[in-house]
């Protein structure tokens, strides 16, 4: 079998930061507790290494108890879970991702200028609960298309949509145009807020499918951008599996199949995915080809709530870099293990996402 791993893949900036936010408290805190407002990120092997470490991850801001330390996660708060922090004197560290901070800062900015926002995404997801919450009297959510009758809407010159930054660019694309088509006025926010992350695990998969006669995306069900991956097989009429890890893998999946591409959402570390080679290559045999479609330099620094509450314990975050394990350290893991694999750089078409 030939497996077609895609790259890039996995752990994006955001997800780096906040996963490492946590591992810096809890390197700093010693025996005081440590709390994280709903899961770090959606991977729930991430959240149960963290909870086998003694991390509570928490659903409401009265759960914690005063004056303790309370992290929100990669996903983004409402203002008003802020105010319940500081109501109950927690020291909130903020590991919002600084893409989805963009959004929040754009819903505020347009909302104070008088204007209505729809904001395109998935209504329960806890990025967009929190984008919400910035101004809830300005902002309504679309789903898709069929929404658009229900909208509410008092000046149409004065009315843009933001998104979701973890959705399908199709899928987006659809309820864009139709919301143009509805609200010919419509202003675009002034850059795409589906973060490059989305889009390049996105366009990795799209360029490679084709070859494909499986896919398998490692991520977990709760995990936004790892169900879209799914979604972009199957739109391409290849079958695709959802998995958290290779104790889920089903040989029966595999009949006739000669070549699987295997990537993972943007919360996923790399050895689920070593796990999910070995067990394909130990059942299977075959090779691994790595397929560069995008080479990723993107990095965050730690959060500014984080390296006060280091300074005022007499860490300097300045020496703390965030730990970050990149798709070299699976080159090396497939020449350890003795998995015969190559590299091959693919260079995209412009309708692939390519440059011209
Ligand atoms: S997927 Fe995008 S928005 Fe979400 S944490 Fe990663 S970089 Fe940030």
């Amino acid at each position: 079998m030939k497996i077609l791993l895609a790259n890039p893949r996995g752990f994006c900036a955001g997800v780096y930061m906040a996963i490492d936010v946590v591992d810096q408290l809890l390197d700093i805190c010693g025996d005081e507790k440590v709390f994280v407002f709903h899961e770090i990120v959606h991977n729930r092997h991430v959240v149960q290494r963290f909870r086998d470490r003694g991390v509570t991850f928490v659903e409401r801001v009265e759960d914690v108890p005063e004056g303790s330390i309370l992290v929100f996660s990669a996903h983004g708060v409402s203002p008003a879970v802020r105010a319940l922090a500081k109501e109950r004197n927690l020291t909130a560290i903020d590991a919002t991702c600084p893409l989805v901070m963009k959004v929040h800062a754009g819903a505020i900015r347009y909302a104070k200028r008088g204007w209505q926002i729809l904001l395109v995404g998935h209504r329960d997801h806890q990025e967009v609960i929190g984008t919400r919450g910035e101004a809830p009297e300005a902002i309504q959510v679309v789903e898709r298309p069929e929404d658009i009758p229900d909208l509410v809407i008092h000046d149409p010159s004065k009315l843009i949509y933001l998104t979701q930054t973890t959705l399908s660019l199709d899928d987006a694309n659809v309820i864009i145009r139709a919301l143009k088509a509805a609200f010919p006025e419509l202003h675009e926010p002034p850059s795409s807020d589906i973060c490059y992350a989305t889009t390049n695990r996105q366009t990795a998969v799209r360029a490679i499918v084709p070859e494909a006669d499986f896919v398998l995306v490692v991520g977990s069900r709760n995990s936004s951008n790892s169900v879209r991956l799914t979604e972009i097989a199957t739109n391409d009429g290849t079958p695709s599996r959802l998995i958290d890890d290779a104790s889920e893998l089903d040989s029966a999946w595999f009949a006739g199949v000669d070549s699987v591409l295997v990537t993972s959402g943007a919360s996923v570390p790399e050895d689920l995915v070593h796990g999910v080679i070995e067990a394909l290559i130990e059942r299977f045999g075959g090779e691994v080809e790595q397929r560069d479609v995008h080479d990723e330099r993107v990095e965050f620094g730690l959060p500014g709530t984080l390296r006060e509450l280091m300074r005022g314990r007499g860490v300097d975050p300045d020496t703390r870099r965030i730990r970050i394990d990149r798709e070299a350290d699976t080159a090396a893991w497939l020449a350890r293990k003795h998995i015969p694999s190559r590299t091959v750089q693919v260079t995209l078409r412009e309708s692939e996402g390519g440059m011209p």
